[in-house]
């Protein structure tokens, strides 16, 4: 079975685009859209960046094991469904995930059929240029993402891969060699079972 690829990276590190180019490019990747009780912004769509729901409807999730992981990040709860996985696997794709530190680490040591790949901005004067132009944050929010940033770049060398967002189409490039090669190693790995 394909791996689940986990993407973590601080707001503005560019991993939302890097995932959207890899969409795009490889007809064997699906997003695995997470559950968030955070409010949407501006232009996020439900069912499409997130789905939306209320922190005592995701409570009930929680209680019903509808997560594989979730975790509470800056006051809001966000989740993996365990159903969106399972049906992005049973057609031979790889779910990609956009998790932050604590869910991508949490599965890892659970033993998940996972691979983590952390995103690193060229430097964080850059990340607060980007969070900026976004425009999409207030600047309370935008001092909190800078502050969990630095916090977030500390656990950059738990995963299995990490990469420097300089350039975007060079970042793209490298993710897509990788999954090459962790789609034939998967190949290999069906192919001596059978
Ligand atoms: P944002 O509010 O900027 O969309 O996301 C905030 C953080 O939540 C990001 O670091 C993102 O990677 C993380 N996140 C999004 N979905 C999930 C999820 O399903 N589980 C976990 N653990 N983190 C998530």
């Amino acid at each position: 079975m394909r791996p689940i690829i986990v993407f973590s990276g601080p707001s503005g590190s560019g991993k939302n685009t890097i995932i959207s180019e890899l969409l795009r490019q490889r007809d064997d990747v699906a997003y695995s859209v997470s559950v968030t009780s955070r409010k949407p912004r501006p232009g996020e769509k439900n069912g499409q960046n997130y789905i939306f729901v209320t922190p005592k409807e995701f409570e009930q999730k929680i209680n019903e094991n509808e997560f594989l992981e979730w975790a509470k990040y800056l006051d809001n709860y966000y989740g993996t469904s365990r159903k969106e996985i399972e049906k992005i696997q049973r057609q031979n794709k790889f779910p990609l995930l956009d998790l932050d530190t604590q869910g991508a680490l949490n599965l890892k040591r659970r033993g998940e059929n996972v691979f983590t790949i952390f995103i690193k901005p060229p430097s964080l004067k850059i990340l607060e240029q980007r969070l900026r132009k976004r425009g999409t944050d207030s600047e309370q929010e935008i001092q909190k993402r800078l502050k969990n940033a630095s916090k977030e770049m500390a656990f950059a060398d738990k995963y299995d891969f990490v990469v420097v967002n300089d350039s975007l189409d060079k970042t793209v490039q490298t993710i897509d060699d990788l999954l090459n090669q962790l789609a034939s190693s998967d190949s290999r790995r069906n192919a001596e079972n059978r």
